[in-house]
């Protein structure tokens, strides 16, 4: 059973950890920057899709100084793809506040880093200990579960100010970073929600439940139907603000800055499912957000189609298909996007509908 003072707890974990921790682009530095942007890009997010995104950001943004100086789209444009905007907005604000009132020296402590836009809890706690060395516990959803496993307490009902206790006395005090780091990677690897991996568990002999815990219910998914129009044109002549001979461009729409989802980024026009022509379909696709399945259908229009879309509500604008890499896109604008292969990146997994439409809609293939 663990003990109090949880030295063989400690010296389990670490030991493991030495041994088995994925090697992670952000596991290689020291810098607090870097461990600070990658701590927010894994809010919520997979490992897997960070690692997609967090070295080219690096590139871009390689410190604090060039992240201040950014302008706010440019950095939700880098971040497309990751999804939660939100936290690129409050990352960018944080770094501005560094640069122009805290002469750009990152606070050290766990305190002083709380006082940052959209450095909540976790965080604060967790740039501290891996960056600064602070012996201050992290907790979070991983490292809940491994906590309330191992003394066996009920996972719906365990207090997080009791875990916060516990967490605390068991922190290695020498090793704070790494044994954080260690807590969080063996609930993300060995002690999985659903089917935990107890044989493969450095800790199993002090763990109350090996296996034996309430499995939480399965949180029920919303489903919804939407649909898109992929509106694109292929100057040829013609005349138009962006419009350059040769450069195909898609049509797309600004959401309102006053949306409280993604607000001013951009998307394909939205349509209604119902009214939309069969024979006009192009892709499927399932885009989770939340709790919420939304199945997707994109229709292709040609260009002489487009009026109604122009004419729609809101901001549209023709983008020239370079530049869609440079513009803030929410996560579904860019999955269909890269789809189509009208951005780089994707292999599609099944042949689009485009015998209806011809070969040439798709023609920058
Ligand atoms: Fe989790 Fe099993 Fe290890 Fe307990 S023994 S901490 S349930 S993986």
């Amino acid at each position: 059973m663990l003990k109090p003072d949880g030295k063989e707890f400690q010296s389990r974990l670490l030991g493991w950890f030495d041994e088995n921790a994925r090697d992670l682009p952000w596991r290689r530095t020291t810098d607090p920057y870097a461990i600070w942007v990658s701590e927010v890009m894994l809010q919520q997010t997979r490992v897997a899709a960070v690692l997609e995104h967090y070295d080219r950001f690096m590139r871009r943004y390689p410190d604090l100084h060039a992240l201040a100086a950014a302008k706010e789209e440019d950095v939700l444009a880098s971040w497309s793809g990751l999804g939660y905007y939100r936290r690129a907005r409050l990352l960018h604000k944080a770094a501005k506040v560094v640069a122009e009132e805290l002469a750009g020296k990152l606070p050290e402590t766990s305190v002083a880093l709380r006082a940052l836009p959209g450095i909540g809890d976790y965080t604060c706690a967790a740039i501290a200990s891996i960056g600064f060395g602070e012996a201050v516990a992290v907790i979070d959803g991983n490292v809940e579960r491994v906590l309330t496993r191992m003394l066996g307490w009920d996972e719906k009902t365990a207090l997080l100010p009791r875990l916060r206790e516990v967490a605390a006395a068991l922190l290695a005090k020498d090793r704070p970073g790494d044994f954080n780091q260690a807590m969080m990677e063996l609930g993300a690897t060995v002690c999985l929600p659903r089917a935990p991996l107890c044989l493969q568990c450095p800790v199993q002999e002090q763990c109350a439940t090996q296996g034996e815990h309430v499995v939480a219910e399965r949180r029920k998914m919303k489903s919804q139907r939407v649909a898109y129009a992929f509106v694109r044109r292929v100057p040829g002549g013609g005349s138009g603000k962006n419009l350059r001979r040769g450069i195909p461009e898609v049509l797309l729409v600004q959401r309102s800055r006053d949306a409280s989802l993604m607000p001013g980024m951009w998307e394909l026009p939205a349509i209604d499912p119902e009214t939309a022509l069969p024979e006009r379909r192009l892709l499927d696709v399932r885009h989770s957000i939340t709790v919420t399945n939304y199945y997707v259908t994109v229709y292709g229009f040609e260009p002489e189609e487009e009026r109604a879309l122009l004419e729609a509500e809101g901001v549209r604008r023709w983008f020239p298909l370079p530049e869609l890499v440079e513009i803030p896109l929410t996560g579904l604008a860019r999955k269909v996007l890269k789809r189509l292969k009208a951005l780089p990146g994707y292999v599609t997994p099944a042949p689009l509908r485009i015998e209806k439409l011809g070969p040439e809609f798709l023609q920058w293939k």
